[in-house]
């Protein structure tokens, strides 16, 4: 057995309430887990390079992220205009409407509309909004049976773990790890790993589900106000089984969601795929306008805290996103951290902008697992000033009192000594003599976590401010 095979997967980060998540503890365990972490990490930087490689063959890539990124700036603007707009355009395609204003009015009027049908089986389709409300959670509570029709939300359903990526939910597990779980749950063949066997079995077990079930739901991509219709992409063509199977559809989507008209579409549509994957386009677009025949639709528009966001200039730019997942392709402690590190529904950098929103004290530690090297906001597709947004989160979390202890400790100090010149030239000099004799394990001990992964350079004979002293001011010369 490879070393890949024979590793056991590492888990996710502990959630203890609503205690801090520790992202950092649940990402050491990840790393110690060199096999997966090195496989995840490969996986998603082959998902940057093709990015990348689309983005080449588009000439005018860079007009259309500014283009995707002021008609998400104007909707934002108007978006109150626009969310009555598609109410109403819907509502005249024979679509029911409904308003919730968080996650527990949404899963409220679901299991409502759901229990007025006697529907006692729902397949689903991949839905982050889902995620975000604890939908399936809270629809088994109410004895209501939901499948995931989605391969990898299937297999993190099965294995009882949330999705770790926003298009790849399981994209930290390996082959032997799924084969595992099928095993356990699906009663699958042991040892045999082979994608297309694990593939099949995992189709043979969710279409009886599929074709037998009261009700089916998907999330959506896009809502197009002109039209009141909703855009769904996959790849695996099962939200158009879990829409059109069952006669009744429900649509849950996010409030910013919305785009005013169908000339839009095509703009997102361009950047969404070729964002995420890598490729060109998604397998299936679908486009739902109304219910199927002799069926019913239903779309519940979800605020939980968007408005809060929408009112916040300095976080107002999250609303923006479109889910393509390609700033945590990019990101440097995602590929080596895993996204269940993070304990929350968004992982990532788009998880470190949103998840304070929802819970400031249990998600103060995401904003700080990030470099703010800016690749996150280099290649979002609707230009997301993500690390900026970071770096802002940091002052806000210090402005609201919720930095950790030893964070509060250090960054007191470090201020004192940065406001003070001598006091800081000193403090260097010393620091670097005393760190050329230190013995080993003094710098290098269990205390200091940023000497783990790594070696302190050799410390200089000298500073700059003594070397520029003793070069130029000194001979009075002066500097440009
Ligand atoms: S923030 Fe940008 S790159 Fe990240 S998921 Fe959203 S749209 Fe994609």
């Amino acid at each position: 057995m490879s070393a890949l095979q024979d590793e056991a997967q590492p888990r996710g980060a502990k959630i203890k309430g609503n205690k801090p998540v520790d992202q950092l503890e649940a990402a050491n365990r990840f790393i110690a887990a060199s096999a997966h972490q090195k496989m995840h990490d490969e996986r998603l930087w082959d998902l940057r390079k093709k990015r990348d490689a689309q983005m080449h063959l588009i000439s005018e890539w860079e007009e259309l992220r500014e283009l995707a990124s002021d008609i998400k700036s104007h909707t934002l603007d108007h978006l109150a205009d626009y969310l009555e707009e598609f109410e109403r355009n819907a509502k005249a395609n024979g679509v029911h409407v409904h308003w919730a204003k968080d996650a527990q009015e949404s899963n409220q009027i679901i299991t409502d509309i759901l229990k007025e049908h006697n529907a006692k089986t729902l397949v689903k389709s991949k839905s982050m909004l889902g995620e975000e409300c604890r939908l399936r959670q809270h629809l088994e509570e109410n004895d209501i049976h939901v499948i995931e029709t989605d391969l990898g939300e299937r297999i993190q359903q099965l294995d009882h773990e949330d999705p770790s990526h926003v298009v790849v939910p399981a994209v930290h597990k390996t082959r032997t790890d799924v084969s595992k779980v099928f095993v356990k749950t699906l009663n699958a063949e042991q040892g045999n790993n082979d994608v297309h066997y694990l593939a099949e079995t995992q189709r043979e077990n969710t279409r009886p589900y599929i074709l037998n079930a009261d009700a089916g739901m998907t999330g959506g991509n896009f809502l197009v106000a002109e039209t009141g219709a909703v855009v769904v992409c996959t790849n695996e063509g099962n939200a158009d089984l879990s829409a059109n199977t069952p006669p009744l559809h429900i649509v849950t989507v996010g409030i910013e969601k919305i785009i005013p008209k169908m000339e839009h579409l095509a703009v997102f549509i361009r950047l969404l795929s070729r964002s995420a994957l890598g490729s060109p386009i998604t397998q299936y677009t679908s486009y739902f306008r109304g219910p199927r025949k002799g069926g019913e639709m239903h779309v519940v528009l979800v605020d939980n805290g968007r408005s809060t966001r929408l009112a916040s200039k300095k976080f107002k730019a999250g609303l923006k996103c479109i889910r393509c997942g390609a700033c945590m392709n990019t990101c440097p402690v995602f590929r080596r951290s895993g996204g269940l590190s993070y304990g929350s529904v968004y992982a990532g950098p788009i998880g470190l902008i949103l998840s304070p929103t929802f819970n400031t004290h249990k998600y103060r530690n995401l904003p700080f697992a990030s470099t703010l090297n800016g690749s996150c906001t280099n290649v979002c597709p609707v230009k997301i000033n993500l690390h900026e947004q970071v770096f802002a989160w940091r002052e806000t979390l210090a402005d609201e009192k919720e930095l950790s202890l030893s964070k509060r400790i250090l960054m007191t100090a470090m201020g004192k000594l940065l406001a003070h010149p001598k006091a800081y030239r000193t403090a260097v000099q010393t620091g670097d003599k005393v760190l050329s004799y230190l013995p080993h394990f003094v710098v290098y001990n269990k205390l200091n976590a940023w000497g783990r992964q790594r070696d302190l350079p050799p410390a200089p004979k000298e500073t700059f401010h003594s070397w520029y002293a003793k070069n130029y001011k000194n001979k009075g010369k002066t500097d440009e």
